[in-house]
């Protein structure tokens, strides 16, 4: 990762952020919050794990507002060349990106590095009509601005925003928590969810599984995310599960089989099987091949006599 890279919209330096990868590699973003673009080296996004994703969002939230929209034209960072805007169709939809041609990575907006993720979804009736009942105007989740103009019905297109042309988009709870749920390459198991990762309901304030619910099963109420603000709840609960969860490698039992093998070593049994390997495997044998087939028959004769008294 450079030191002091710069922004090539705004000029600002680009903060490098340290992120956590699957198994514990680190991955580097530069982050402008100004302009709300990420810089990541090639694939280095999809390197992310849950707890990266939860340093990166709050990032995103340090800045709630761009100060300035994004021109088209933009240079990498790197080697200033031109960059290209790409369309990356992923499973979740079409994403676009401004790419440096010479494979150094790409910039994105904040509302679509999270959807090339999956961690949004364009606004719909229904959650049009719960940020209504909420008095909440939606905002946009690229630039942070207050959409002025609400729309009240949604005919077709998907609304965008005034400042920075971004479709409207919402947090997806179920995606977004299912995606965060992943440390050392694995994602994980919540027991208690509706208590391990609640999230308060806005219309009656009953509490709501995280990794489930899209709507509340007592007063009926969608549940729509509209800003980064509103997901710091669920990221302070889903941190400290993140963090207490250690890779697979089922140290108690590989300290068992350490011991075991502690025991062994010291038997009888053990030292002769050492000579038994000694034998098989030696071939460097001073007294040539002969030698070994004798000594290899004899372990034969050994092992079945053995057989016959224990077996
Ligand atoms: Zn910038
Ligand atoms: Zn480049
Ligand atoms: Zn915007
Ligand atoms: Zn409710």
């Amino acid at each position: 990762m450079l030191t002091h890279a710069h922004c090539t919209s705004c000029q600002q330096p680009l903060k490098d952020v340290v992120l956590e990868g699957h198994y514990g590699q680190s991955v580097s973003a530069d982050v402008c919050g100004n302009c709300h673009l990420v810089w990541f080296d090639a694939f280095e996004s999809v390197r992310l794990s849950g707890l990266g994703w939860v340093g990166l969002l709050r990032e995103m939230m340090a800045t709630p507002r761009a100060s300035q929209n994004v021109p088209p034209a933009m240079q990498c960072v790197r080697c200033h060349g031109s960059l290209k805007a790409v369309r990356n169709l992923t499973r979740f939809g079409r994403t676009a990106a401004l790419e440096c041609p010479r494979g150094h990575g790409h910039f994105q907006g904040f509302a679509l590095l999270l959807a090339e993720r999956g961690l949004v979804r364009t606004l719909n009736s229904r959650d049009l009509a719960a940020l209504k009942k909420e008095n909440t105007p939606p905002s946009c989740l690229n630039c942070g601005a207050q959409v002025e103009s609400v729309p009240t019905e949604l005919s077709g297109q998907t609304p965008t925003c005034a400042y920075c042309e971004t479709p409207l988009m919402m947090f997806d709870l179920p995606r977004l928590t299912q995606a965060l749920l992943v440390r050392h390459g694995e994602a994980l198991a919540v027991n208690e969810p509706r208590r391990q990762l609640a999230i308060a309901c806005r219309g009656c304030g009953q509490p709501l599984d995280a990794t489930q619910d899209t709507r509340c099963e007592v007063c009926d109420h969608v549940v729509a995310i509209p800003s980064l603000e509103r997901i710091k709840p669920l990221l302070a609960q889903i941190e400290p599960i993140l963090r207490e969860t250690r890779p697979r490698q089922a140290r108690p039992w590989g300290d068992k089989l350490q011991r075991m093998r502690g025991d062994a070593s010291s038997t009888q049994l053990h030292r002769w099987m050492g000579h038994a390997r000694d034998i098989f495997s030696s071939n460097t044998s001073h007294y040539g091949d002969t030698h070994k087939v004798v000594n290899a028959i004899g372990v034969a004769l050994l092992m079945l006599l053995l057989y016959w008294l224990f077996g």
